[in-house]
């Protein structure tokens, strides 16, 4: 097994424990004493740092939501001047103002650290080509990658998205032997890869994708992997943490959240009561070591489990489990809810279906009505109407028992749904337009 800090990466649970005590309780008494923002929200809730007796007492603070970013619009609850400050990088948020996050040269370096962890864990390191194909800009995504990718000494190549034929020649002409990307764009890749006539398998070195920025599933891995012939793991973060951080290991048994980086809780996404690690529920992390926008109990809106056994790789910091989904991007179909990923699940199952799909909702009436188009591997495609109609009363009564709920089915032809290069867009709610 390989270790970028095996000082740290290596500590046993209660040393974790430990330690990040003592970094949640500095970061506490430094907020008190120097930010407003943290000060006035500590004596609302009545709670002061001698209240910081031990781990656990991380539930006393306050919850920091995305809305305290937009309503302090641009820089109002930094906590670093000005001129400590070494780059912005800003998230378009799709209703109101953007969010801003600052960092300072620390910030940076710990940023690099955490993915530098990851990418050893998964056995990359010098010699190793990453094609960095998150975009590049104000987005996390590109510079994100590239610093933690360059810090391990690996050659970066910094493709950012689109041009995606030039990707593959690139990718064949300079060895490439990893690449990160959105889940969604790595299919488009192999897709035109297949029509280039490049067999990814033989034509190129590559053996591992670092996937992230939108939520995917352990099915669809397995189809990527098979297909492509590489070994996928997944990236988690968001802007407001800093950008991509946390990566799975060697297992791929979830993304390791580096605890002396981040103290990650579960929460109840309607009460906000703490979980228990095993229970599903909403990530709320507060980043121990930040200098310039530190995020305290930040409600990340994401749905997950933390997992805190030791990993089969021999680290006792906490994974968190796949991310079913956004607390906002849950859909209520008749009162039940249905999160994409478990579609996700569900299709990728079926070995007549191929890797894309798109679901569109509307409200027929009183009633909300959900279609999934669904599109075939060429194989399955055929003429015959008698076999497409028991594909699609198969895929139905599928999807049906997995969420409880019932489907309308289009099938489609391979490769007739739109392909993304950044984010994918698979829901179409038409009630909200
Ligand atoms: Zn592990």
């Amino acid at each position: 097994m390989q270790y970028w800090d095996p000082r740290i990466e290596d500590l046993p649970k209660e040393a974790i424990q430990r330690m990040q005590y003592k970094l949640l309780k500095n970061l506490v008494c430094r907020l008190y004493s120097f930010s407003s923002f943290y000060h006035d929200r500590m004596k609302e809730q009545h709670v002061h740092p001698d209240d910081i007796r031990e781990l656990s007492d991380v539930q006393k603070l306050p919850f920091m939501f995305k809305r305290d970013l937009r309503d302090n619009y641009p820089n109002k609850i930094f906590t670093a001047s000005e001129e400590e400050l070494v780059r912005y990088h800003v998230s378009s948020g799709t209703t109101g103002k953007p969010t801003v996050v600052g960092y300072t040269q620390n910030d940076i370096n710990t940023w690099s650290t955490s993915i530098a962890r990851g990418l050893t864990s998964i056995g990359l390191g010098r010699g190793d080509v990453i094609q960095v194909s998150y975009g590049y800009g104000l987005f996390t995504g590109g510079l994100g990658m590239h610093y933690g990718a360059e810090r391990i000494g690996a050659t970066v190549l910094p493709t950012s998205v689109g041009n995606t034929e030039r990707q593959i020649e690139l990718m064949q002409d300079l060895g490439v032997t990893a690449i990160a990307c959105t889940p969604s764009y790595l299919l488009h890749i192999g897709e035109v890869a297949e029509k280039m006539g490049v067999d990814i398998k033989k034509d190129t070195k590559l053996r591992a994708g670092i996937l992230g920025a939108e939520p995917w599933t352990d099915k669809m891995r397995n189809r990527i992997e098979n297909w492509l012939g590489i070994k996928a793991y997944d990236i988690y973060g968001t802007s407001e943490l800093s950008g991509p951080m946390f990566t799975d290991c060697s297992e791929q048994t979830g993304a390791h959240i580096w605890a002396d980086i981040a103290l990650m809780e579960i929460v109840d996404p309607k009460t906000g009561e703490s979980l228990e690690p095993g229970e599903k529920g909403e990530l709320t992390i507060t980043m121990l070591q930040k200098e310039a926008l530190p995020m305290v109990r930040y409600r990340i809106g994401d749905i997950s489990i933390i997992d805190d056994e030791v990993c089969a790789c021999g680290r006792a910091h906490p994974r968190i489990k796949r991310i079913q989904g956004r607390v906002d991007d849950m859909l209520i179909i008749r009162g039940i809810n249905v999160f994409p990923s478990q579609i996700e699940h569900t299709l990728m199952s079926i070995p007549q279906v191929g890797r894309h799909f798109q679901i569109v909702v509307e409200r027929k009436g009183a009633l909300d009505d959900m279609l999934v188009r669904v599109e075939l591997t060429k194989e399955s495609f055929s003429d015959k109407i008698s076999d497409l109609m028991q594909i699609r009363q198969s895929v139905e009564h599928r999807l049906r028992n997995a969420l409880n709920v019932a489907v309308d089915v289009e099938l489609v032809e391979p490769g007739s749904l739109p392909r993304f290069e950044g984010k994918s867009k698979k829901v179409i709610d038409k009630r909200s337009l």
